[in-house]
C-alpha cells in the first residue's frame, strides 16, 4: 500500500522476522474514536502540544494499513472512562475480534459493581488481553471492587497493557508507587506497562526487574515526539537491553502524530542489535499470544 508500507516491511524483512506483532493499538465503537480524535485535536493530553492524527481514517482502511505493513496481530484497546461503560466497551471488542481474526480479543475493566462478573465473562468468552487506563478512567488499581479480578486475571495469566505512567499528563492514580502496591499483592500478574512508563521509566523497569510476570511496551517511547518532553535517560539503556525479553512493540496506531515506521526506526537507534529488536517487535508477543491459543 505504497512507499510506507515498504519501509515498514524492510524493517523487518532486513530482521528476518515474519512480520510484527504491535500489542498496543486502538480500534473502538467509531463514536468513542471520534471522541478521542477530538481530544487529541484539542491537545487534551498536554496543553499547547499538536498532536495531529495521522491515520484518521475509515476503520477498513486502518486495518489495510497495519496488514500491509506486516503486523501480523494486535489489539483492539479500549477503555472506559466512567462506570457502566466497560461491560458494553467490551461487547463491542468481542465482536470486532470475531470479525477480525488477526487482532487478539480484548476486555476492559473499571472498578463498580459487577466487575468481576463481566471480567470471568471475557475471560471465558476467549478475551486474551485486557487495557487498563489509570490516567483517563482517574481509578486507584488498589480500588477493593477490582480485587477480585485483578486476581482473577493473575491466575489466568492474560496481560493486562495498563497506562499507569504520569506521561504525557498525571493523573490521581498514575506513576510507580499504586501499581507497585498492585504487583505486591498480585506479583504473579502479567502487567504490561504501557508506553514503557514514561516519564517515570526508570522505576516501572525496577519494578519490572522485581517482578518477571511484568513487561512494557514500546508505545510512543523513544520517538522524536516523546524524546522532547520525556526522554528515555541514557542511564537505563543497560537495564532495557537486560530485560530485552519483557519488552513489547506497542505503537498507539492510529493515534500517532507521526508515521507508524518512525516507531520502529526510534527503536532501531537505540542500538541494542537485532537480537533485542527480533524479540521486541515479534518474539517476546509470540511467546505470549501463542497461535493456537493455548
Ligand atoms: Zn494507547
Amino acid at each position: 500500500m505504497g512507499p510506507e508500507s515498504d519501509d515498514v516491511v524492510r524493517f523487518w524483512e532486513r530482521l528476518g522476522l515474519p512480520g510484527i506483532i504491535d500489542v498496543h493499538t486502538h480500534f473502538m465503537p467509531e463514536r468513542v474514536l471520534r471522541k478521542v480524535w477530538a481530544y487529541f485535536d484539542a491537545a487534551g493530553p498536554l496543553t499547547g502540544l499538536e498532536w495531529p492524527i495521522t491515520y484518521r481514517y475509515e476503520e477498513e482502511r486502518r486495518l489495510e494499513l497495519l496488514r500491509s505493513f506486516g503486523v501480523r496481530r494486535f489489539t483492539s484497546m479500549v477503555y472506559p472512562h466512567k462506570p457502566g461503560m466497560a461491560s458494553w466497551l467490551n461487547g463491542w471488542a468481542a465482536g470486532f475480534a470475531a470479525r477480525t481474526p488477526d487482532c487478539l480479543h480484548t476486555a476492559t475493566l473499571f472498578p463498580e459493581e459487577g466487575v468481576e462478573v463481566y471480567v470471568k465473562e471475557a475471560v471465558e468468552a476467549g478475551a486474551r488481553v485486557f487495557k487498563a487506563h489509570l490516567q483517563v478512567g482517574a481509578y486507584d488499581p488498589n480500588d477493593p471492587l477490582l480485587e477480585p479480578a485483578w486476581g482473577l486475571l493473575a491466575e489466568a495469566g492474560i496481560p493486562v497493557v495498563t497506562h499507569c505512567g504520569s506521561g504525557p499528563a498525571p493523573g490521581a492514580h498514575t506513576g510507580p508507587e499504586p501499581i507497585g502496591r498492585l504487583l505486591a499483592r498480585h506479583p504473579r500478574l502479567r502487567l504490561v506497562v504501557a508506553h514503557m512508563g514514561m516519564p517515570e521509566y526508570a522505576e516501572f523497569l525496577a519494578l519490572a526487574a522485581a517482578y518477571p510476570e511484568v513487561r512494557l511496551d514500546t508505545t510512543m517511547a523513544f520517538t522524536d515526539f516523546s524524546e522532547g518532553f520525556s526522554p528515555f535517560p541514557a542511564a537505563e539503556r543497560g537495564r532495557l537491553a537486560d530485560l530485552g525479553d519483557r519488552v513489547l512493540l506497542g505503537t498507539d496506531f492510529p493515534n500517532i502524530p507521526y508515521p507508524y515506521v518512525h516507531q520502529l526506526e526510534a527503536l532501531e537507534r537505540l542500538g541494542l542489535g537485532d537480537a533485542w529488536l527480533r524479540a521486541v517487535c515479534h518474539g517476546n508477543a509470540a511467546a505470549l499470544f501463542p497461535a493456537d491459543g493455548s
